[in-house]
Formats: C-alpha cells, structure tokens, sequence
C-alpha cells in the first residue's frame, strides 16, 4: 500500500469586542457582510467567481514525518520543528475548514496571516511528531485518514485519532484505501467515502465533512458524490482550484523536506499569490 503509493506520488481573537481592532487585524475577501445581520438572516453563499477573487489562505500538506530520505513526502523532524517556528515567529495562525469554508462563502474574517496545516495518509508520526510539535504554537491541523491503515504498525490508532478530535484537530475523510476517485463507480463511492466516513465519525463522535482526493486527483463526477455525502469542501494537491467547483477542488501545497524555512516561505508567495 504505501510502497504503491509513494509510487504513484512521485508521478505526479480575539473575540472581538473592539471591533476596530478586528477590521485592522482580519481579511474579509470581496464579501462585506454585516455580522448582526448575517447572523440572523439567511447567509448568502458567495459564487465561483467570488470565491476565486478572493486573497488565498496557504494550505500546507505533509505526509511522512521521520529520518529517512527527505524529499517531497518525507520532512524531518527537526525540519518540521523548525518550520513550524518559523511561521509562528511570521506571525502565522493556523485556521480549520469551517473557517475557511465560512470565509469563503460568507466572507467570515480571519487572521490576517492565516494557513491551514493538513497531514495526510494516517502515519503514526504525525500524532507523536506532528501533533506534540503543534501543540508548542498552539496551532490545529487537519489529518485526512485513510482508514485502511487504522491500527496498523506505524499509523495511527483509533485511540490517537480520537485523542486529535478531543483536542481540536479535524479529522476528515482520506477514502477507505487510496484507490483514486477518477475511477470509481457509486459503489465505490458507497464503501471509499460512505463507509469510511462513517467509520471516522464513530471514533471520534463528530461529523466529517472534508475530503482530500488521494493522489490529488479529481474529476467532475466526482463532486455531486461527495455533496451527497455532505462533504462541504474538498482538497486537491498542486493544481489551480476549478473555475466552476472552488469549493471541490481547493488548492494545497506539498512541503518537501529538502526546502530551508525561507524557500518555504518564496513557495507559499509564490503558490497562493500571497
Ligand atoms: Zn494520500
């Protein structure tokens, strides 16, 4: 599975009571909603165009966390510590989905230097590594889990996982085994997304409504499944999100393990036209 998989990669606030305060610290995109009202009224859920206008928020994908040779999904450890300093020093905070989601369909603020870490494939070392390292920032993360590998030797177990939901992380939908969605069937769908969803949602007790595309391969059939199956967004890799679907194929840059702190922050720049 793994080996299968490294295969296929390579191809490939302040509560604000001072509202001042909040208007200089926030980004609100093209949206500028008045919070009283969007409270009570039925809140406008912004077009494609919109969304797309909007100033990006960097999303940051890892998958191994350990010594052996780093690469596009292998980061060290120490590395990881250090880049997760560095961002902490930039003045970045992490954000989860419903933020995003909230900020780009109803233009819901968030920090001015927002980004989103996210953890894929389900590795062990992203709960001992990954999470301990977090916690030092205060920072949450998003860990899309492939069910397959649930209480395998070197991934995590259902323990863990419910360990990161109780502390605030989210955990979302990764498929049942990483087979690519650009071949499935509903059937597929039923036990690749159904099912596994489910099955997350026992464990940790809340509901998942995120997915990444394994491979970050997406096709537009795909969308009205994971709608059905109420996932509000969806994460794809390295390509532009679709000009019709935003919301279904939002962006996410690969961290490898050979960039320095400072060619990580050129790629956020450069990838998220920040
Ligand atoms: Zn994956």
């Amino acid at each position: 599975m793994k080996n299968c998989f490294s295969v296929f990669c390579i191809l490939l606030l302040l509560s604000c009571n001072a509202k001042k305060d909040s208007a200089k610290q926030t980004i609100t995109g093209n949206l500028t909603a008045n919070k009283d009202t969007a409270q009570k009224a039925a809140v406008p859920v912004a077009d494609a165009t919109t969304i797309l206008s909007k100033k990006q928020v960097p999303v940051l994908c890892y998958h191994h966390i350990n010594n052996s040779k780093p690469g596009d999904y292998v980061v060290p450890p120490s590395l990881f510590a250090t880049q997760l300093q560095a961002l902490a020093d930039s003045g970045y905070q992490t954000i989860l989905p419903d933020q995003l989601y909230n900020y780009l369909t109803t233009g819901t603020p968030l920090p001015v230097k927002a980004f989103m870490l996210t953890f894929d494939d389900t590795d062990e070392e992203q709960y001992t590594i990954g999470a301990t390292e977090m916690a030092k920032h205060n920072f949450k993360g998003v860990f899309f889990i492939m069910n397959i590998s649930i209480g395998r030797p070197r991934y995590m177990s259902k323990e863990q996982i419910k360990q990161l939901a109780d502390e605030g992380h989210i955990i979302a939908a990764h498929t049942w085994d990483h087979h690519r969605v650009t071949e499935y069937t509903t059937a597929d769908w039923d036990k690749q997304l159904t099912e596994a969803k489910q099955k997350l949602e026992t464990i940790t007790g809340k509901p998942v409504t995120y997915f990444a595309y394994p491979f970050g391969l997406w096709k537009p059939p795909a969308i009205p499944e994971l709608q059905q199956r109420n996932i509000k967004m969806a994460f794809q890799l390295s390509t532009k999100p679709d000009t019709t679907q935003p919301l279904y194929t939002v962006r996410r840059m690969l961290v490898p393990g050979t960039w320095t702190n400072d060619g990580l922050f050129k790629a956020m720049k450069r990838t998220f036209h920040l």
